[in-house]
């Protein structure tokens, strides 16, 4: 339990959250100026603390200072972080470390990091590893599976049809839904859902099956209509003018004695951050909602992590956040909703255009973090190699 405790204020701590360790650990070790990496230096200058003390390494007074527990920090989001792979359903990131493997690292590196590789582990008093993530990770969720298979599917749909939450929108739910490029940019019906030509491309929509998506969060809807600076756009303030029953599958399942292999929470985790191959099972999810009489889905974005800029398959000691009680709100908080509303809900009267702007791209920013390059393990597949027992993990 102690490295639990341990491995969960370190998981707190990534995010931000709260600067115990720095607390307790101020002595500062090395500056951003001690790294040759490019990548690295910029990554240390982020975190590290601004001030014009002379570095006990290598003197500079202008590097940002780092303390062992920053330069874990900086080897979390560099080495770990930048290295997620993701497949087709799930990821897990390539590298790893623990005080376990302290003067033990063996990771290839180029030669450009090798020094600054030796300087992380001794400060750090750590030392990284190739990780081994377990089978879940990578997508073996039997739920997931039986998804993917047609002949099981229609059951597990079953099943979370009955398991999420049913919540009631009412005109307190607005959310907006943008338009890029629109004919007549004040015709009310250029918002409702996409006209029959354009049926079957997204996400829950099919020939047949028109569905109206929008969201509460506008620079989501930005990220998802992938607009660019050239666009016409116009996005409206959509209000349900009744009670609207929709699927809440952006809630956190909480599943008494279940494992993450068998987690219909993980199995629709790891779903909606997967890309169009996925998309024929969130449409029969939809159509089976349909003709239960639900009006639509809530449903976590695909976007969700690079607008939150969480760490999407986060894990303590082979655990995913998503399965331990105390990390429900943490992890909840990473997911931002979207809505996708069955039929036109616009001409059907169940949503009103309250308003329309255009909205102005004034500025894209870009919010980058730097990891290694490889020579080895990013081509050859045979360096990760998934296993499932208990005794060896990543953190
Ligand atoms: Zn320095």
């Amino acid at each position: 339990m102690a490295d639990f405790e341990k491995a969960y204020k370190a998981v707190m701590e990534h995010e931000g959250n709260n600067h115990r360790q720095e607390q307790e650990n101020t002595k500062i070790l090395l500056c951003s100026d001690c790294f040759r990496d490019e990548g690295l230096k910029i990554e240390a200058y982020k975190i590290g603390i601004d001030n014009n003390d002379k570095c006990p390494k290598c003197k500079s007074v202008s590097g940002h200072k780092l303390t062992k527990g920053l330069v874990q920090d900086l080897c979390y989001r560099f080495f770990v972080r930048s290295t997620i792979l993701k497949l087709d359903y799930g990821g897990a990131p390539l590298i790893q470390f623990n005080p376990q493997h302290f003067n033990k690292t063996d990771i290839d590196i180029p030669p450009w990091l090798a020094d600054d590789v030796k300087l992380i582990e001794q400060a750090g008093e750590i030392g990284m590893f190739y990780y081994g993530p377990r089978f879940w990770m990578l997508g073996e969720v039997e739920p997931l599976k039986s998804l993917q298979n047609t002949d099981e599917r229609n059951e597990i749909v079953e099943k979370i049809l009955t398991a999420y939450p049913v919540r009631e929108l009412t005109d307190k739910e607005y959310f907006y839904r943008l338009r890029v490029n629109p004919k007549v940019s004040h015709d009310f019906g250029e918002y409702d859902a996409a006209p029959d030509e354009h049926l079957g491309k997204n996400r829950f929509d099919d020939i047949g099956f028109p569905v109206l998506y929008g969201s509460p969060d506008l620079e989501l809807c930005l990220h998802e209509c992938r607009t660019t600076v050239e666009d016409n756009l116009f996005v409206a303030k959509l209000v349900p003018t009744q009670k609207l029953k929709v699927l809440d599958l952006s809630a956190l399942l909480e599943e008494e004695g279940v494992k993450e292999f068998e987690s219909v929470d993980i199995a629709i985790h790891f779903l909606f951050l997967a890309g169009e191959h996925s998309y024929d099972i969130c449409r029969q999810i939809a159509l089976k909602a349909k003709e239960k009489g639900l009006d639509g889905i809530i449903y976590p974005s695909y976007f969700s992590y690079v607008r939150t800029g969480a760490f999407p398959f986060e894990t303590i000691y082979g655990r995913s956040i998503r399965r331990i009680p105390q990390l429900k709100d943490y992890a909840q908080s990473q997911s931002i909703p979207n809505l996708a509303l069955f039929g036109r809900p616009v001409n059907e009267n169940k949503v009103t255009v309250d308003c329309i702007n255009k909205v102005v791209i004034n500025r894209v920013g870009y919010d980058i973090t730097f990891g290694p390059a490889y020579h080895k393990a990013y081509e050859d597949d045979t360096s990760i190699e998934n296993h499932d027992d208990t005794t060896s993990d990543g953190q």
